[in-house]
């Protein structure tokens, strides 16, 4: 084969692309990853840059134990190089959680382990009386006991119709409010039940919320590293503009730095850019078209990142949120038509916590997120900046001498960045497609497509749970399947 020619071409070096491009090439298929960035690892990239070494965005893994990343390091033969920073057995206090209750003036917060199993801070954070904390415990026993069919019978359940049926205390129905934005960037009375009541399955039993050393990007790094061991090319700063197709079966991609064969193409730059741009309309049925054109986006998160001369966060995470903040959609387009709120919910990550290399000596560097719209060109996003910043100096009032330089990411940068937004309104999606009912579980998008030899892999298609783990687990998945299609195909011939 040329320079040229490959198996399979991967695009997109995210969780998801990168997943699937590296168990392919192990298993020993010819293998291409194209990535238009010139540092790998999409959304789930690292920065090291100046002394300072971090994760672009806010991550926390779910679940900490048993994810899709584990199984990929295995398979690679590198479990040895699986390092959580954050185990969920981890004795120091690990996060922080800050809350007030509708009635409150001020925040109160508690701090506690990884694990997240107990739910005893919760109940001292909540200030929760004897029923609630007997209620609360009823509603959290019956997600962590729920089988894999019973939450799966929920993906056309909005969790607030899940809860609505229940007796649930006012503290914890609002923990979940926060939880649908925090850990799925959706509102509780659109997201799947079953999404999230996984989620939380997963944090109570496996861990939430963990961290990885050298950030969520030396995930990307030993993966790529393994990929190009074992014989696979990996191109950067190519933008694919096109994924060419022939009768009915791809052909390979025409990029920035020219064009690549393959009978396989796995694309993770996202479902509509996907369909609607890359290979484009005319090659579908109009019945698909329309049905990719109505898949809603998920939130996306804004965030800011204060780089300081001292430290002024002791623990890894900071989760804050009140009855007020967290938002329902009625909530959200009030935020999205220009009302400034008083206060936002925020997810704070502190890498000098894990990674000793995160800030130069004596410094800190912390990244606080909340949700917002996807729209790259929203207009609420500095308005929202204000506010978080407003509340960090509150919850850190030596924040603001300490801190020597900060920077603002949105929307705008995320789909600069790692998603064309190709309908109005899309691209600075956090996850990819919304978790909400009608497009999860059996309802998502599949990873096959009706073109041959094409298929989706990433947040976007085949699989469920939390950002990153979702993803890797679809590039898992569409490896089998571009794999299964390769053998079919020889055996054809
Ligand atoms: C602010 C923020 C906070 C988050 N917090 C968490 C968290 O706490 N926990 C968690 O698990 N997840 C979190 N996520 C979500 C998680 O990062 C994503 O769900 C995940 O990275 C999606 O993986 P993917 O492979 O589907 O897509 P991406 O990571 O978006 O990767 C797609 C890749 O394709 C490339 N690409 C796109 N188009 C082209 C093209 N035409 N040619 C070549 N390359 C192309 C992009 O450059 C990119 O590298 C967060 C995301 C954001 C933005």
């Amino acid at each position: 084969m040329s320079d040229q020619e490959y198996e399979v071409i991967v695009i997109g070096s995210g969780p998801g692309g990168l997943a699937c491009a590296t168990l392919l090439q192990k298993r020993g298929t010819h293998t291409l990853l194209i990535e238009k960035n010139d540092v790998l690892g999409g959304k789930m990239m690292s920065i090291d840059k100046d002394g300072w070494a971090y994760d672009l965005f806010p991550h926390g893994q779910v679940p900490m134990r048993g994810s899709a990343f584990e199984t990929i390091f295995a398979e690679l033969g590198v479990s040895d190089e699986f390092e959580p920073a954050l185990e969920p057995d981890d004795p120091r206090d690990v996060v922080t959680l800050a809350y007030r209750r509708h009635e409150w003036d001020k925040y109160k917060t508690v701090t506690q382990t990884q694990a997240m199993a107990d739910p005893a801070p919760f109940f001292d954070l909540w200030e929760a009386d004897e029923d609630e904390q007997a209620s609360a415990l009823t509603v959290l026993t019956e997600m962590v006991t729920m089988s894999d069919a019973e939450i799966a019978a929920l993906d056309n359940m909005t969790m607030e119709e899940w809860l609505a049926e229940r007796d649930v205390p006012a503290p914890l129905y609002n923990y979940l409010g926060f939880h649908a934005n925090a850990s799925l960037a959706e509102p509780l009375d659109l997201v799947a039940a079953s999404e999230q009541i996984l989620i939380m399955k997963q944090i109570m039993t496996q861990g939430g919320g963990g961290q990885y050393k050298g950030g969520f990007g030396g995930l990307t790094t030993v993966m790529a590293r393994e990929f190009e061991k074992n014989g696979g090319t990996i191109v950067t700063g190519a933008k694919v503009d096109k994924i060419t197709v022939d009768n009915g079966a791809v052909t390979g991609v025409e990029t920035t730095k020219g064009g690549f064969s393959a009978p396989v193409v796995v694309s993770s730059a996202g479902i509509h850019p996907t369909v609607l741009k890359l290979v484009g309309e005319e090659y579908f049925d109009r019945g698909y078209v329309d049905y990719v054109k109505g898949l809603v986006p998920g939130w996306a998160f804004t965030s800011v990142r204060y780089f300081l001369d001292r430290p002024v966060m002791d623990t890894a995470m900071y989760a804050v949120w009140s009855d007020d903040s967290w938002l329902d959609t009625a909530r959200f387009r009030k935020q999205k038509e220009g009302e400034e709120p008083d206060e936002v919910i925020l997810f704070m990550c502190n890498h000098s916590f894990y990674d000793e290399h995160a800030a130069p000596p004596g410094k800190q560097v912390l990244v606080s997120g909340t949700v917002c719209s996807p729209d790259p060109d929203a207009k609420e996003i500095e308005g929202l900046w204000r506010c978080m910043d407003k509340q960090m100096q509150d919850l850190f009032p030596e924040i603001w001498d300490a801190t020597e330089r900060k920077e603002y990411n949105g929307p705008r940068q995320i789909s600069d960045l790692t998603r064309d937004a190709v309908l109005p309104g899309q691209g600075g999606e956090c996850v990819g497609l919304a978790q909400i009912i009608g497009q999860c579980g059996s309802m998502k998008p599949k990873s096959e497509t009706s073109i041959r030899g094409l298929y989706l892999a990433g947040a976007d298609a085949g699989a469920a749970g939390m950002g990153t783990h979702q993803s890797a687990l679809s590039g898992i998945e569409v490896a089998r399947l571009a794999g299964h299609r390769l053998n079919k195909m020889y055996k054809a011939q």
